[in-house]
């Protein structure tokens, strides 16, 4: 059977795709990133914005036009939002809900294999995210931000068992990965359901999975406790942090529901920077949120600039059926917000560049994840994208490089 992988959305999609992908190869089933000729197609699907559902139902349907004997199987938040106005789960085969995942899995090889052992009986490896090792350590948020509508789609947070995570780091680890990447839809609010922490995994994931570097995904401001600041800056823990900050206005804050404000904020930067100077700080901003003000909107922008953030995505808000904040009242004009986001997203390409520009003749560690005809890209620890001319790299492992130059996006290497 040849499944073919769609995702969109969050990392955390990523790492749920990532793990059935190598569990269906296991067992001998081909899986490649949109594959040429599959049998069935599976979609992770987002649902974080309107514009995220309409991509849903263009890949659905655009599916179904170029491959129309494959069966399509649709999963993540888009099913289990019980407001997109034109869902696509009538375009599908059929649909997991998020809390049914998991059962994906056997429902595939089950159709493999009606009845008995594998007609492909050689386990291969996946075509699917071979550089890095995405490792969902928690699910779900208890948190309860007015433009959201993930912690009900993702349930209440809860946390993978620390054994079996161990279990899996170092599984990545014998397979060749460089890189382990801890993903979760809430992650910093690992392990409160079993009395842990997200710096008690580390600690022992740094001991479980060496030598591969460990990368944190995005963690909200208010879940760093000190014990976690602690470790920035630790040796194999990547000099890469991305702390969504959405606005830089405490009264936009409240609007949104946020758990820290402005002050909050930059002293936590402050003191992940005295930790690890050279850290990579990328974040989550949303412009046009109800009730932003000019002055809202500038307290944003002075306080990137403080944070020197070296990458930042750049949402327009756009109301969400089923979430709190389309009733505050108060909305930004579509022509303000995206004249806002497109003051923002220039502020963010000139940061960036600023950032990049420091690491011009300097060591960098980077992981190799794509081959050109010509080229090998790869990221670095502190998170920029590095290309150099092609000596036979192989994908996923760490080499340092010095590069000499800007490329069009992100470094060079001679
Ligand atoms: S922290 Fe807020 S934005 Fe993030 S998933 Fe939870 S409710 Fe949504």
């Amino acid at each position: 059977m040849r499944v073919s992988i769609h995702t969109l959305g969050c990392k955390v999609n990523f790492a749920e795709m990532a793990e059935l992908a190598d569990r269906l190869a296991r067992a001998g089933v081909e899986v490649h990133e949109d594959h040429p000729d599959p049998d069935v197609c599976v979609i992770n699907s987002c649902s974080v914005t309107a514009q995220a559902d309409r991509k849903v139902r263009t890949l659905v349907h655009g599916l179904r036009r170029r491959h129309p004997r494959a069966r399509v199987l649709l999963t993540g938040c888009h099913v289990d939002n019980p407001h997109p106005r034109a869902s696509a789960v009538e375009a599908a085969d059929v649909a997991f809900p998020n809390a049914r995942k998991r059962e994906i899995a056997d429902y595939l090889l089950a159709m493999q294999h009606p009845s008995g052992p594998a007609q492909s009986p050689v386990p291969g490896r996946s075509g699917f995210a071979r550089s890095r090792y995405f490792l969902k350590v928690q699910d779900g948020c208890d948190h309860r931000c007015t433009y959201c509508i993930v912690w009900r789609t993702r349930g209440a947070s809860s946390s993978e068992p620390e054994e079996q995570l161990l279990e899996r780091a170092r599984r990545a680890v014998s397979e060749g990965y460089g890189e382990i990447v801890l993903t979760g839809v809430d992650l910093g609010s690992f392990g409160r359901d079993r009395g842990r922490s997200l710096a008690g995994l580390l600690e022992r994931l740094l001991e479980a999975a060496a030598p591969a570097r460990l990368r944190l995904s995005s963690i909200n401001a208010n879940d760093f406790t000190p014990a976690l600041v602690e470790l920035v800056g630790a040796q194999r823990i990547c000099r890469h942090l991305h702390v969504p900050l959405q606005s830089g206005s405490d009264r936009v804050l409240k609007r949104m529901g946020r758990l820290y404000r402005r002050a909050g904020y930059l002293d936590l930067v402050a003191a992940l920077r005295a930790r690890a100077p050279d850290l990579a700080l990328t974040t989550d901003v949303i412009v046009g949120f109800p009730g932003e003000s000019a002055e809202d909107f500038e307290q944003t922008r002075a306080l990137a600039r403080e944070a020197a953030f070296s990458g930042m995505h750049v949402f327009r808000y756009s109301p969400r059926a089923g979430t709190a904040a389309p009733r505050l009242g108060l909305p930004v004009d579509d022509p303000v917000a995206r004249e806002r986001s497109a003051v923002l997203q220039e502020q963010a390409r000139i940061q960036q560049r600023a950032y990049e520009a420091r690491f011009i003749g300097r060591p960098l560690q980077v992981v190799w994840d794509r081959e050109f005809p010509a080229r090998v890209r790869g990221l670095s620890d502190n998170y920029i994208t590095v290309f150099a001319p092609r000596r036979g790299q192989a994908l996923g492992t760490v080499d340092t490089v010095r590069p000499l130059a800007a490329a069009e996006q992100g470094l060079l290497c001679a």
